[in-house]
């Protein structure tokens, strides 16, 4: 059997919605792996954000996807009814217009996401920095996907014969960020694009390597992906943040997998500027099985919790908060598609 693995949440829908898995032959597996910046987002992070939530005078403002992940004790939202200071935005600098607008409340954005969107978090932060607006502060917990796809691949509890890369995060990357996994670790790399027929012609290209015994990083996405990436948007990230080690959910800790905010825009890095604060232990919560759903061990079905006390409307775990995460995606879709 041949199992192959995308780590991409817009990846994890299409294939749902369009019902591809269900079409490959019984002997092909496509799994979701840590794809939805959301789930990666580890408990310590939403405590710490919540926590200065709690704050007097200040207001943290985030994706709305963020505001419903269970903390150790409670979600962003929660909070928010017990009178937190808690705001959704549609983007970090929706966040700096609110910190110009209200000078006297410490405005914190919740940096989430992969290559992707950290691009607009580090010109936010250069532009605060730049305008001196010195209310506004970032809580940074964006991450990096290759380091976690090499981890996934070096911890073996998986068994991964190709991978389809991410279209969204190569945009920003180019294709050669991919190039040690088939080097080092010998998997054959597609990068795709996010149409179903992209996402069936990246299987195909898959196929085909494994087929040759060849593991090479292929483009299928090439109308918006080329080799290079977006060299000023790496540049931004390059200027803003630098490579540390970060903690996702289900996974731990990873060298390398994540931004923190460079010295030189530390009026701008809530991590600093809030210090230690007094947090809950972190708690795994019984019966969910988030972390290995993360990294493609288990399956949302096969977890007790399941469309019993974790629904959309009631979500247990991270996994199914997300409109993105892979249990929410087994909920709106499961019957339509086998599950493997
Ligand atoms: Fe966690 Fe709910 Fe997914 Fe089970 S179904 S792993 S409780 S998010």
């Amino acid at each position: 059997a041949v199992r192959l693995m995308e780590v991409c949440g817009t990846h994890t829908m299409t294939a749902f919605r369009s019902g591809l898995r269900s079409l490959l032959p019984e002997n092909v597996s496509l799994l979701s792996g840590p794809g939805c910046p959301v789930c990666v987002t580890p408990q310590e992070c939403i405590d710490r954000i919540i926590a200065i939530a709690k704050l007097p005078g200040t207001l943290v403002t985030t994706f709305g996807d963020m505001l419903r992940v269970p903390g150790g004790e409670e979600s962003l939202e929660a909070a928010r009814a017990e009178g937190a200071g808690v705001m959704a935005v549609y983007s970090p600098t929706d966040a700096l217009e609110e910190a110009k607008k209200n000078p006297d409340t410490r405005i914190v954005f919740f940096g989430v996401g992969f290559e992707t969107t950290a691009p607009a978090t580090a010109w936010t932060i250069k532009e605060a920095a730049r305008l001196g607006v010195e209310n506004f502060s970032v809580l940074c917990a964006h991450k990096t996907m290759p380091r976690a796809m090499a981890a996934l691949l070096r911890g073996g509890e998986v068994n991964i014969d190709g991978l389809m890369c991410p279209g969204h995060v190569s945009v920003i990357t180019g294709t050669r960020i991919f190039d040690f996994l088939s080097g080092e670790h010998g998997r054959p790399c597609v990068v795709a694009g996010f149409e179903p027929l992209d996402m069936a012609l990246a299987t195909e290209m898959l196929l085909r390597q494994i087929e040759r015994g060849r593991a090479e990083v292929e483009n299928e996405y090439h109308r918006s992906v080329d080799a290079e990436g977006n060299p000023a948007a790496r540049a931004l990230i390059e200027e803003v943040f630098e490579p540390c080690e970060a903690e996702w959910r289900g996974m731990g800790a990873i060298e390398g997998s994540g931004l923190r905010i460079r010295d030189r825009f530390a009026r701008h890095d809530a991590a600093k500027i809030f210090g230690d604060l007094d947090l809950p232990e972190t708690v795994v919560t019984p019966g969910c099985i988030c972390g290995d759903v993360i990294r493609g061990a288990r399956v949302p079905t096969q977890c007790a919790l399941f469309r019993k006390t974790c629904t959309p409307a009631t979500p247990v775990g991270a996994c199914m908060v997300s409109a993105e995460g892979t249990c929410a995606a087994y909920y709106k879709y499961a019957g339509r598609e086998r599950d493997k």
